[in-house]
């Protein structure tokens, strides 16, 4: 099984994706965890993202593909593979498909996580993360014990620069312009999930499961 997920960052598509890789036994592809890692190894291409990244800017396509294409084609993507953040412009998508028609395979189904974008403001502004550990909390929905203070390793709590509401802004409206026509695209192919992702994080799951069966 095939499985692209989409929604706006911050929808919660990361932690559904996480949750259909287990039950299911399928790998979880996100292109925004391959650059993360590359940008912690010091590597070139994470030098490239990170420029791009930093600002909330999309990395360019020709960089994007080629990471996405390698990692698909390795052994364990074999049976299927749930995408995470990729594909994020109608190239992407175009170049994925024709790479999967030259096997004759194909997307079985792109879930779409719906939230509105006050409800993303709101649930990212609220994110807190530790200086130290990196745990992430939220000061309504998941607050610590201790108000600023981590649960793990008593380090203190910041607003992430990633998280702040202008940063949040200018991803949503990346995410509008250049993301969101996907939506379109696969709703043409008959393979679009709606899914509403403003409930709770098990209700979300659960309605992915009634879909994927
Ligand atoms: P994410 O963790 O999916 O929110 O991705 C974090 C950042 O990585 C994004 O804001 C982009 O700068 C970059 N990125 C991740 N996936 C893609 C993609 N498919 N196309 C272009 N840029 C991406």
């Amino acid at each position: 099984m095939k499985i692209i997920m989409l929604g706006a960052p911050g929808a919660g598509k990361g932690t559904q994706a996480e949750m259909i890789c287990e039950k299911y036994g399928l790998p979880h592809v996100s292109t925004g965890d391959i650059f993360r890692a590359n940008i912690k190894n010091g590597t070139e291409l994470g030098k490239e993202a990170k420029q791009y990244m930093d600002k909330g800017q999309l990395v360019p396509d020709e960089l994007t593909v080629k990471i996405l294409l390698d990692r698909v084609a390795q052994d364990d993507c074999k049976n299927g593979y749930v995408l995470d953040g990729f594909p994020r412009t109608i190239p992407q998508a175009e170049v994925l498909e024709d790479a999967l028609n030259k096997l004759g395979d194909k997307i079985d189904y792109a879930i779409n996580v719906e939230v509105p974008d006050e409800n993303i403001i709101n649930r990212m502004s609220g994110r807190r993360a530790c200086v130290n550990c990196g745990a992430t909390y939220h000061v309504v929905y998941a607050p610590t014990k201790v108000e600023g203070i981590c649960d793990k390793c008593g380090e203190k709590l910041i607003l992430r620069d990633d998280d702040k509401p202008e940063t949040v802004k200018s991803r949503l409206d990346v995410y509008h312009k250049q993301t969101q026509p996907l939506i379109e695209f696969y709703s043409k192919k008959n393979i679009l999930k709606e899914v509403d992702g403003t409930v709770s994080m098990n209700d979300v799951f659960n309605n992915i499961v009634a879909i994927l069966g």
